[in-house]
């Protein structure tokens, strides 16, 4: 029986792919040994997808601009600039933070039963009850017990194909609240903080204060 697979030809070898991104145009193969140009080609389409957010292409790097030095981006922002996560700007030589701070966090939250879909669950005593009964409520999985799982809207890396893209656009109208607001939603049956988002570097005074308040 034939099977209708749709395939990309590649813009650098030529070779037609199920697995080619057309927005990129380039097999796995050329782009692990993309040069200049091809890596331009690619930037591009990185840049532009972040535009559509507002978000600068670029980390910017303006000599004599303001530097955030939160994450290893290490954004020089020069007069009116935003750093590449979009959460800081160079307002009249001043560096403003946007969201992230203790008082303002661009965070949304949810329950998650346990064991979850967590990454660290294989590892993590919520998942198999490592520690336990130090660091965990049970031998196995916490049933019965519930993650905090903590959406970051921002980011500091901004990968093209991001499961969670949609922190872009709630950047933009993202609810606010502070470390003690989101700390108060840990009760009694929620043993885990899971961080994510977006990743939660651009946001982590806010993160690590409402950890300090939950303990
Ligand atoms: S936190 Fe944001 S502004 Fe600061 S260095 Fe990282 S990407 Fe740039
Ligand atoms: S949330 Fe993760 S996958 Fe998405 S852009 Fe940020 S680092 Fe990449
Ligand atoms: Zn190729
Ligand atoms: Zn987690």
């Amino acid at each position: 029986m034939a099977r209708l697979v749709r395939t990309t030809k590649c813009g650098a070898c030529g070779e037609s792919k199920a697995v080619i991104s057309a927005v990129l145009g380039f097999c796995a193969c050329c782009l692990r040994q993309a040069d200049d140009a091809r890596l331009e080609k690619v930037l591009a389409v990185h840049q532009a997808s972040r535009r559509a957010y507002g978000l600068p292409g670029r980390v910017p790097r303006t000599a004599g601009g303001v530097s955030c030095g939160v994450c290893g981006n290490e954004c020089q922002m020069g007069e009116g600039e935003q750093g590449y996560c979009g959460l800081r700007v160079n307002c009249g030589g001043k560096l403003v933070t946007l969201g992230g701070t203790p008082e303002r966090g661009l965070v949304e939250w949810y329950y998650d039963p346990l064991p979850t879909n967590c990454v660290a669950d294989w590892v993590c005593p919520g998942g198999v009850g490592a520690g336990y009964p130090k660091f965990a409520h049970a031998p196995g999985p916490e049933r019965g017990y519930k993650n905090l799982a903590v959406f970051y809207n921002a980011c500091t890396f901004n990968c093209l194909f991001c499961q969670n893209w949609h922190y872009r656009e709630r950047q933009h109208r993202s609810a606010v609240m502070t470390a003690d607001e989101l700390a108060a939603a840990v009760d009694e049956a929620t043993s885990c903080i899971c961080y994510f988002g977006g990743d939660p570097t651009p946001q982590i005074a806010h993160a690590l204060a409402a950890s300090e308040a939950a303990l």
